[in-house]
């Protein structure tokens, strides 16, 4: 009976591995012989960034949880790697999955590598060939040494075919994160508290930021918050802090009434805000994928992407991180001109029932 590992760390990766566990699932329920293991790294532990995503998307505990928050990029990598290489003494097995561009998606497919087990990389092949940002560094190592590749996009797929890949290694799925999307629109809520109480449809922002470039420098964190606000014209704004952002906010001191921060709000609650808002300006990946789907115009504060498909046939610009370029792009929306959702191919919901039963299929 094949056995599959995997792996989870971070906010961004429960939404793209919550599926392939279903799938697994279901395939079990039917009477086929495979198992797998949930491996946390606790990359991300606290209950905001990881134990209501598992509750929310009813993803099981985890078999295993390796404690490897914390510390600085190397000193996080290491300590993922050496408690991965051990689970995987432990319990080896036929293939590791790891998921996304987090710092466990690299350590957890080296020590795979390692001790020569097959590794499969879903959301592989993506580039934004920005090696300033962490996650482009993880994209290229984990794609260096993946033996299957589920890729998001026809570009992704060129991508790999420019780097060599033989094309029996490469298969065009669609988007897991799109899978949890469609799952879980129905149970979308809205967040108690007052303020989202008073929230009308289409009449607000949501905002997020975590990338370095924009969080790090708390000058630049404020001319970005002053541009907006500028734009966004006394709309409520509600902006949900992710940790690394929450500490140079508080020495900035901002204080304007329709920008009301928050904590990281759960799956249900967030997407609820962003489905019904006017607009949102984000720093994230994967926010530029939802917006996309669910027609919601949508600003990206960075200079790249690895989700070119998103403004192509979604419903992103990119914007940049210079605050002075922001304001046209906000009166566009809200004069309530922007583009409209064309399909991305593939992001239909079911991306990972085709993971699960090709890797079925490989391994048994
Ligand atoms: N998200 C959430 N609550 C929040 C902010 C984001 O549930 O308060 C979700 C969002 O819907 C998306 C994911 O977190 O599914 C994106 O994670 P993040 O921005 O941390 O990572 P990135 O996509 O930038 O790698």
């Amino acid at each position: 009976m094949p056995l599959f590992t995997i792996v989870a760390g971070a906010r961004p990766n429960f939404m793209k591995i919550a599926p392939i566990i279903h799938a697994f699932q279901k395939r079990q329920k039917e009477g086929l012989d495979v198992s797998f293991r949930l491996v946390h790294t606790g990359q991300h532990y606290d209950k905001k960034m990881s134990g209501d995503f598992f509750e929310q998307l009813s993803i099981p505990d985890p078999d295993a949880n390796l404690g490897g928050g914390g510390g600085t990029q190397a000193e996080q990598t290491g300590a993922i790697m050496v408690a991965f290489e051990k689970e995987l003494m432990e319990n080896r097995p036929n293939l590791v999955i790891v998921v996304g561009d987090v710092t466990s998606t690299l350590a957890c497919s080296i020590a795979a590598k390692k001790l020569q087990i097959d590794v499969a990389h879903v959301e592989g092949g993506i580039r934004s060939g920005d090696l300033s940002m962490p996650e482009e560094i993880n994209r290229m190592v984990t794609d260096s040494i993946t033996d299957h590749f589920f890729t998001t996009s026809e570009i992704a797929n060129n991508n790999l075919r420019k780097a060599g890949i033989p094309e029996e290694k490469i298969h065009f799925v669609g988007n897991t994160m799109i899978d949890t999307l469609m799952a879980q629109l129905p149970h979308f809520k809205k967040p108690e508290g007052d303020i989202f109480q008073k929230l009308e449809p289409k009449n607000y922002f949501v905002m997020t930021m975590h990338r370095p470039a924009n969080v790090d420098q708390e000058q630049s964190l404020k001319a970005m918050i002053d541009a907006i606000l500028e734009g966004t014209e006394g709309l409520p704004i509600i902006f949900p802090v992710h940790p690394r952002t929450a500490k140079n906010l508080q020495n900035l001191g901002i204080d304007a009434p329709n920008l009301h921060m928050c904590e990281p709000l759960g799956y249900l609650e967030f997407n609820y805000l962003v489905k019904n808002a006017k607009g949102v300006i984000t720093d994230s990946g994967g926010v530029t994928e939802e917006t996309s789907v669910m027609n919601v115009p949508c600003v990206t504060l960075r200079n790249n992407t690895e989700r070119a498909e998103t403004i192509h046939l979604g419903t992103n610009e990119l914007v940049g991180t210079d605050p002075s370029k922001l304001r046209p792009y906000l009166q566009k929306i809200m004069r309530g001109e922007w583009k409209q959702y064309q399909g991305i191919p593939l992001w239909d919901g079911k991306t990972a029932e085709r993971i699960v039963d090709i890797l079925i299929h490989s391994y048994s």
